[in-house]
């Protein structure tokens, strides 16, 4: 048997259990020193690299063991420093400042990575910026990785120029001048990295995975620019999603790149070598162990991939689809979780390692291996078959559709408030008392009588002041919840619950998804409570508020076994039940939040349009049984909707609030472009900042409203949920928030 070699794009950068996380914290605070920080994450990144060595993978990466985020770090690398940091000296305090604020410079804004729920920094390029690269601390990981794993298993990774272009926020030149002054920085890095003698450098190019925007053109001026013509192998890395006709035919045809890695658990990565072939001197890196799920890869993909690979390339490798920073470190830390019938079938970053080499052998022909694994799997499908009696189709094509249209449950839904309704969009500040009134119950030190009459205290005291702000549509402020997803699939079954799976979202924060194993059901109500505590303290309508089920979905683990779609529906059957019970509770209102419908989104349209149909499917069959008296709302919290406003409308809420207020009016406009007729509320001021809006600004924001849409279509929200906001501030931007609304009031 030949051996298959193997590789890896990155591993989990929090450590076993989160110790960069911690140091990092610490070091914010000034209680420990950058090199106490810098030698916990040393550590990390060394224990990564004894797991791989030991698994035998051909090449690991160094020099990518970020503090905070691979984006921010290249900036910084580079000395993409904006104006408002300039002060600082270079180093690890001004990269934190960029990544965190400091004295009243604003932080670098931050964004969602590529359809998934990681956040990275946006780099700015502004009049002032002068390009003042500084490599020491990088060249001085890679020298670190040498020793430790030798030259030729150490392979630099590099952030490429193109992308970082493309993620950079540029208010001075154009891509292509700041791809032109990057690019001499770029070639003398790699130069001074040949020199290191490593076998091979990945240069990471996620931009190539986009397809609104052409590329090529920077990709035909930045390689031939950089790329030594004597030195290590090249290897052009992607992920996330297949590259694209355009930019593989780039990729395939440059002779400098010895090696391509690509993604083929997500897009259509195949189709392209279908389409225009593999050349035989290169070396595929196949991606095809997903680097973004835990479930351990299934027999038959393995039988087709090994097929198709046979067929039409002659040199590869195998390896994951991405970094592995997107799971968490080691499976085998879930005591509480051992026996369970899906557990043989779990696969953290540490177990992902023996599933590339299970892969590799079974692809060199070890079919002993391969039917090892395919019984495990059947043993897996027979415990999943008995753990649930719900049948799996459970709905009617009538299920998705309201029984009357808009116009009709319009009229029907009068709250008998005033015009422009001022509400808000669900949670109230998460105050000290009230994460120690939960973790108290959590960890069995209150009983839950004691632990519910404190909750109510706190319904009660959003009420008050919700009834004292003068606000028309109150919420209970969601006090009980710590998170919007883990809250509702913590009272579904066919969920698994990890005790140490986090995984990075941004800087220091961490996420710990559900795994989907099995059906999903619903055993009783999960709001209905909460709310009625609120609603019986008032008169005015309260907002049942629920998450809905492409949000839970794409923010936790989900099965393999069956698809996404199906995934979906079963939740959405969920939050239908819920919506009743809301009902039956006197609920009029019921508010289901999705703001990661657009995150899940495919970049390229091939597979957009099939998402878009059972994602708004999905949202259609959880809110589809409302009556129509029922107001149903969504909450979505990001304003880029210009490429998928038939799928909102298609959503066929009766009110629609999105974030708005950094937005120019750009998205309203795209409300407006399309004839958007239901309800709306462009959120009227920006959560995120602790500044104060005055009633001034809220005013003319609301008025500027009216120059797109009618009054009667509006409701006043600011553009999020307020949990992240201090009772104080949140007191007195909604005070404004009301007052503006009545100067409009008045004045119309
Ligand atoms: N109802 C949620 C809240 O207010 C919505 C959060 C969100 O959109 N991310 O917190
Ligand atoms: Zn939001």
């Amino acid at each position: 048997m030949t051996r298959i070699s193997t590789s890896t794009l990155g591993f989990p950068r929090m450590g076993p259990n989160r110790e960069l996380k911690f140091s990092l914290e610490k070091y914010w605070k000034g209680e420990i020193s950058d090199i106490e920080l810098l030698n916990t994450a040393n550590e990390i990144e060394k224990n990564g690299w004894k797991l791989q060595m030991e698994a035998s993978i051909d090449r690991i990466t160094v020099g990518d063991h970020y503090l905070y985020d691979m984006v921010l770090t290249w900036s910084d690398n580079l000395g993409l420093c904006p104006s408002r940091f300039q002060h600082m000296d270079a180093g690890l305090k001004r990269m934190f400042a960029m990544a965190r604020g400091v004295d009243g410079s604003e932080a670098l804004s931050m964004k969602k990575w590529i359809t998934s729920n990681y956040h990275y920094m946006v780099p700015e390029y502004d009049e002032s910026t002068v390009i003042k690269p500084n490599f020491e601390l990088y060249l001085n990981d890679i020298k670190r990785g040498i020793d430790y794993l030798g030259a030729q298993t150490a392979t630099p990774v590099v952030l490429g120029p193109v992308s970082l272009v493309f993620f950079t926020k540029i208010s001075h030149g154009t891509d292509e001048s700041v791809l032109t002054t990057l690019l001499p920085h770029y070639k003398n890095l790699l130069a001074t990295i040949a020199e290191l003698g490593v076998a091979e450098v990945q240069i990471h190019e996620p931009a190539l995975v986009f397809a609104e925007q052409n590329i090529s053109h920077l990709l035909f001026i930045a390689y031939p620019a950089i790329l030594p013509k004597k030195g290590p192998v090249i290897n052009l890395v992607s992920f996330m999603e297949d590259i694209g006709d355009d930019n593989y035919q780039w990729a395939i045809s440059q002779a400098e790149i010895g090696i391509i890695s690509l993604d083929f658990t997500r897009g259509y990565t195949m189709d392209l070598i279908h389409k225009f072939g593999f050349p035989q001197d290169k070396t595929l890196g196949v991606g095809m162990i997903d680097s973004r799920n835990v479930w351990k890869i299934q027999p038959e993909k393995v039988i087709e991939m090994s097929d198709f690979l046979k067929a039409h390339v002659v040199k590869f490798r195998i390896q994951p689809s991405g970094s592995l920073q997107y799971l968490p470190w080691d499976f085998s830390c879930e005591k509480e979780l051992e026996g369970h019938p899906a557990s043989s079938l779990l696969s953290f970053a540490k177990q992902k390692l023996s599933e590339i080499q299970m892969v590799a052998q079974v692809i060199a022909g070890d079919m002993l291996l391969m039917k090892r694994h395919a019984d495990t799997w059947d043993v897996f499908h027979k415990s999943v078959a008995s753990s649930t009696n719900q049948p799996n189709k459970l709905w009617t094509e009538q299920d998705f559709v309201r029984s009357e249209p808009f116009e009709k449950r319009h009229e029907k839904q009068g709250l008998g408030g005033p015009v422009l309704p001022t509400t808000t969009i669900g949670s109230f500040p998460q105050t000290k008392e009230i994460r120690r009134l939960r973790s108290q119950y959590r960890s069995g030190k209150i009983t839950k009588a004691v632990y519910e009459a404190g909750i109510d205290k706190q319904i009660a005291y959003a009420i008050g002041i919700q009834e004292a702000l003068g606000l028309d549509i109150l919420v209970h402020g969601e006090a009980e919840r710590t998170d919007m997803v883990e809250f509702f699939a913590h009272q579904m079954t066919g969920l698994l619950f990890t005790s140490n799976g986090w995984v990075q979202s941004f800087g220091s924060r961490c996420v710990r998804p559900p795994i989907i194993w099995t059906d999903i059901q619903r055993p009783y109500p999960m709001t209905v409570r909460e709310f009625t505590v609120a609603q019986e303290l008032t008169e005015k309508p309260v907002k049942g508020m629920l998450t809905g089920s492409i949000t839970i979905l794409n923010w936790s683990f989900p099965r393999i076994d069956i698809s996404r779609e199906e995934q979906a529906f079963q939740l959405a059957l969920a939050i239908r039940q819920e919506v009743k019970d809301l009902e039956k509770a006197g609920c009029r209102v019921i508010q289901v939040d999705e703001p990661a419908l657009r995150e899940g989104m495919p970049l390229r349209q091939q597979g957009r349009e099939s998402y878009l149909r059972w994602a708004v499917d999905a949202f259609r069959l959880a809110t589809g049984g409302a009556k129509s008296e029922t107001q149903i709302h969504t909450h979505m919290c990001y304003c880029e909707f210009k490429d998928c406003m038939g799928a909102i409308d298609r959503m066929d809420t009766d009110f629609n609030s999105i974030e708005n207020s950094r937005s120019d009016n750009a998205t309203l406009e795209a409300f407006v472009d399309i004839g958007y007729n239901k309800g709306f509320g462009p959120g009227v001021y920006d959560i995120h900042s602790p500044v104060i809006p005055t009633v001034d600004f809220m005013e003319s924001k609301i008025k500027g409203f009216f120059t797109c849409l009618p009054v009667n279509q509006l409701i006043v929200n600011p553009d999020c949920g307020l949990k992240t906001r201090t009772w104080p501030e949140t007191i007195d931007s909604l005070k404004n928030m009301v007052e503006a609304t009545a100067k409009v009031r008045a004045q119309i």
